[in-house]
C-alpha cells in the first residue's frame, strides 16, 4: 500500500509554515488521542500517522528531503519510535503547552501531575493513640497533643541547602526530574521517559548542605497541637489532622497526623452504642415497697423513682440522656438497670426478721405468686 502524503495526513497545504503545520497536528492528536477513543483501532492508526506526519514536516532539514524526494527521502531512523503512546505527548509537550490556558491539564488530567518534577520527597503519616474518658466521649473536648516527629528545618526553611545559592539547577535532567533516554533499534529510535536518578526526580542538587538538617530540610523535634474531639467518638474512631505528620524531605508535602480513638473503662458505666448503662443494686424490701435513688450519671447524679413491685432486671429509660452521635443527629439513652442484691451474710436480727417473714408472709414465695397467675 503506498504511503499517504504527509501534507495530506495533516490537512496542510505544502508551504505551510511549522506554525500552521504545529497547529494542524495539535488540533488532530486531540481528536484522534487513543484516550479519548478507547479500543478504537482505528483512531490509533490515525494518531500514529498523524505523529509520523508531524516528525517529518516539523522538522526543516527532513521536511526538505521529504519534499524532494518524498517518502524515499525519508529513513526508518529519521521517526522516533515509541513504546507507549502517551509518550508522544511527553516528547511534543512543549506544543501543547505553548497552546496556553490550561489545555494540557484539561485534556491529560493528572497525568501531567506525576510528570512534572516533585518538590522534596512526601513525608509519613504518623499515628496516636488517645484514650478518653466516657465523661469527655459525652460532652467532646479539646486537647493539647504532644507529639514527636520530624518538622521543618527553620534554619534553612526546608530546602536542605545552607543558602539560596546552596544548590543548583539539576544539570542531568535541567530541573525537569525527568530524563528521556532515546534507543536505536531494529525500528528506529525508541524513546522512554524515567525519573532523573541524578536528582531522584527533584530538579535540583544540594551543593552546599545546611548545617542543621544535613540536607534533609527537616529536623526531629516536638510540637504540641490542638485537637477537637466532637462528642459521640468511639473506640477506633480517628481524627486526620493535616499536615501534621513528618515533615517532607527538602520541601516535599507533608505527612498527617491520625489520631486514633481509645475508650477507657469506666468503673460503673458500661456503653453500648451510643447508650450508657448503671446497674443499680436494691434491697428486697426496697424492690417490694418503692423508694427513691440517687444515681451517678455524667458529670453529676440523677434520681431515679423504684416503683413499689420493681422486678429483679428490670430497666428504668432516660431517653436522650446518653451520647449525642457524632453527627449530631441523635441522642442515646441513660439506661438504669435494677437488681436485687442479695446479701451473703446477715446479723442474728435480720435473720430473725427474715425467717418471720418467710413463716408469716403470704406473697413473697414464687410458688404463691406462681399459683395466683
Ligand atoms: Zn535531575
Ligand atoms: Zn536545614
Amino acid at each position: 500500500m503506498p504511503k499517504k502524503d504527509y501534507y495530506e495526513i495533516l490537512g496542510v497545504s505544502r508551504d505551510a509554515t511549522l506554525e500552521e503545520i504545529k497547529r494542524a497536528y495539535r488540533k488532530l492528536a486531540m481528536e484522534y488521542h487513543p484516550d479519548r477513543n478507547p479500543g478504537n483501532k482505528e483512531a490509533e492508526e490515525k494518531f500514529k500517522e498523524i505523529t509520523e506526519a508531524y516528525q517529518i514536516l516539523s522538522d526543516p532539514e527532513k521536511r526538505k528531503r521529504y519534499d524532494m524526494y518524498g517518502h524515499s527521502g525519508i529513513s526508518e531512523s529519521d521517526y522516533i519510535h515509541f513504546t507507549d503512546v502517551h509518550d508522544i505527548f511527553d516528547v511534543f509537550r512543549d506544543i501543547f503547552d505553548s497552546f496556553g490556558g490550561g489545555f494540557f491539564d484539561d485534556f491529560f488530567g493528572t497525568r501531567t501531575q506525576t510528570r512534572k518534577a516533585q518538590r522534596g520527597i512526601p513525608g509519613s503519616d504518623r499515628k496516636l493513640r488517645l484514650k478518653l474518658t466516657l465523661e469527655e466521649i459525652a460532652t467532646g473536648i479539646r486537647k493539647k497533643l504532644k507529639i514527636k516527629h520530624f518538622k521543618v528545618c527553620e534554619a534553612c526553611g526546608g530546602t536542605g541547602a545552607k543558602s539560596r545559592s546552596g544548590y543548583t539547577v539539576c544539570p542531568v535532567c535541567n530541573g525537569t526530574g525527568e530524563v528521556k533516554q532515546v534507543r536505536r533499534s531494529f525500528f528506529g529510535q525508541m524513546v522512554t521517559i524515567t525519573t532523573c536518578s541524578n536528582c531522584g526526580g527533584e530538579g535540583k542538587i544540594i551543593k552546599e548542605p545546611c548545617n542543621v538538617c544535613g540536607g534533609e530540610g527537616r529536623v526531629y523535634g516536638e510540637s504540641v497541637v490542638d485537637v477537637d474531639i466532637p462528642a459521640g467518638v468511639r473506640e477506633g474512631n480517628y481524627l486526620t489532622i493535616r499536615g501534621y505528620g513528618d515533615a517532607g524531605i527538602r520541601g516535599g508535602a507533608p505527612g498527617d497526623l491520625i489520631v486514633v480513638i481509645e475508650e477507657e473503662q469506666h468503673p460503673f458505666f458500661v456503653r453500648k452504642g451510643n447508650d450508657i448503662y448503671y446497674t443499680l443494686l436494691i434491697s428486697f424490701p426496697e424492690a417490694v415497697l418503692g423508694t427513691e435513688i440517687d444515681v451517678p450519671y455524667i458529670n453529676g447524679s440523677l434520681k431515679v423513682k423504684i416503683e413499689p413491685g420493681t422486678p429483679s432486671g428490670k430497666e428504668i429509660r432516660f431517653r436522650g440522656k446518653g451520647l449525642p452521635s457524632v453527627d449530631k443527629n441523635s441522642k442515646g439513652d441513660f439506661v438504669v438497670k435494677v437488681e436485687i442484691w442479695v446479701p451473703d451474710k446477715v446479723t442474728a436480727v435480720e435473720k430473725e426478721l427474715l425467717q418471720k417473714l418467710l413463716k408469716e408472709g403470704k406473697n413473697i414465695k414464687p410458688d404463691i405468686a406462681r399459683k395466683a397467675n
